[in-house]
């Protein structure tokens, strides 16, 4: 597809609005749901695929609207066979990364939502590489369709979705939350409002405006750090987002949708893993809902920082558990030897050993 084409993407549009644009064209609502059920359930890439649907039909959606990508340029698989990592183009010719992770008896995408990120994350390897645009919500769409397409290949289907790709969600919330509609419609993927989970690394405005919204999805915070000097160390765009400020929009989020919140916490050696660190977090997420996942950092070229070893990401879980009672994880760090785990992704063809 050339940079020229300007036709607007067929999964840029959720099915009222696709079924009201087939109806102003006369079209039956039959042609528009036997449309949405191509795309979404039988995940066909072009309208060729498509041999149901009246060519007079084809032919007007064909002038309006296109259809595929973004596409595929290059794919790789862990060596444990748990994560596949895929390098996907868009339009204009940048890259994104999407990476499918099989756990136990689920398949999870984790999707991109910005080619690049604004928010300098000094140990992320988007972050390291700065902002290139939002992504549209046909193109966050499209990474899930990508990865779609092959599970129904091995007859699976896509049960979770979480937005920890490239990107920065709640900095690009109108096309994210599109692409969640879209991909959330029952008639289509149907992936359940429990099952998605979007990650930020503390927009404040974006957690008060889901608060309002009501947005059935699941939020994680990307905390790392329990004092503003040390978290603004890591995260600079807490200079913006104060950590007292973030907090209390985490409670206002909780209370208000009376639901829980996911803290991540990237453990590195020395620098915020230590039993005083531990004290801290469970001292400021003190009666909170949550859920603290403990993530030993993954390397990326940028940053000198080290994974912690495993006793001090234990005896930080301990400490979050035993004496502030917050159930907390320690992540097991996965496609680490094709540069997918969190933190690792930079739309570059970086795999090692695929
Ligand atoms: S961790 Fe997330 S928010 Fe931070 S720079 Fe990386 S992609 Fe952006």
């Amino acid at each position: 597809m050339s940079a020229a084409d300007h036709r607007l993407h067929l999964y840029e549009l959720p099915r009222a609005e696709l079924t009201a644009r087939l109806a102003e064209w006369n079209f039956s609502p039959v042609h528009a749901a036997r449309l949405w059920n191509y795309l979404y359930w039988e995940c066909a890439d072009s309208l060729a695929a498509m041999p149901e649907l009246p060519a007079k039909v084809r032919v007007r959606l064909e002038e309006t609207f296109r259809l595929g990508g973004p596409a595929l340029v290059r794919e790789a698989q862990s060596t444990d066979g748990f994560t596949r990592k895929l390098l996907l183009a868009l339009d204009d010719g940048r890259v994104v990364e999407t990476v499918l992770m099989r756990f136990t008896g689920r398949m999870t995408a984790c999707v991109s939502s910005q080619a690049g990120c604004a928010m300098g994350c000094v140990f992320c390897a988007t972050g390291q590489m700065g902002f290139q645009r939002h992504l549209t919500a046909g193109e966050i769409v499209g990474q899930a369709m990508q990865v779609q397409r092959r599970l129904r290949g091995q007859g699976e289907r896509l049960r979770n979705l979480v937005l920890m790709g490239m990107g920065e969600p709640l900095h690009n919330y109108d096309a994210v939350m599109r692409a969640v509609d879209i991909l959330r419609d029952q008639n289509g993927c149907a992936l359940g409002a429990s099952r998605i989970t979007l990650s930020t690394v503390g927009v404040v405005p974006g957690i008060v405006r889901l608060a309002d919204e009501a947005r059935p999805v699941h939020l994680a915070v990307s905390l790392h750090a329990a004092t503003q000097a040390e978290r603004v160390a890591l995260v600079p765009v807490a200079k913006k987002w104060p950590l007292d400020e973030l907090i209390a929009a985490c409670r206002y989020f909780c209370t208000k949708l009376q639901r829980r919140i996911f803290f991540e916490w990237a453990l590195i050696e020395g620098k915020n893993d230590t039993a005083e660190h531990a004290h801290a977090v469970g001292r400021l997420l003190h009666g909170l809902p949550t859920q603290v996942n403990l993530i030993p950092l993954n390397p990326t070229a940028g940053f000198g920082g080290e994974p912690s070893r495993a006793e001090a990401a234990k005896r930080f879980q301990k400490i979050l558990v035993e004496h502030y009672g917050l159930p907390s994880t320690v992540r097991q760090r996965r496609g680490l030897d094709i540069a997918a785990g969190c933190g690792q992704l930079a739309g570059a063809d970086r795999e090692r050993g695929a």
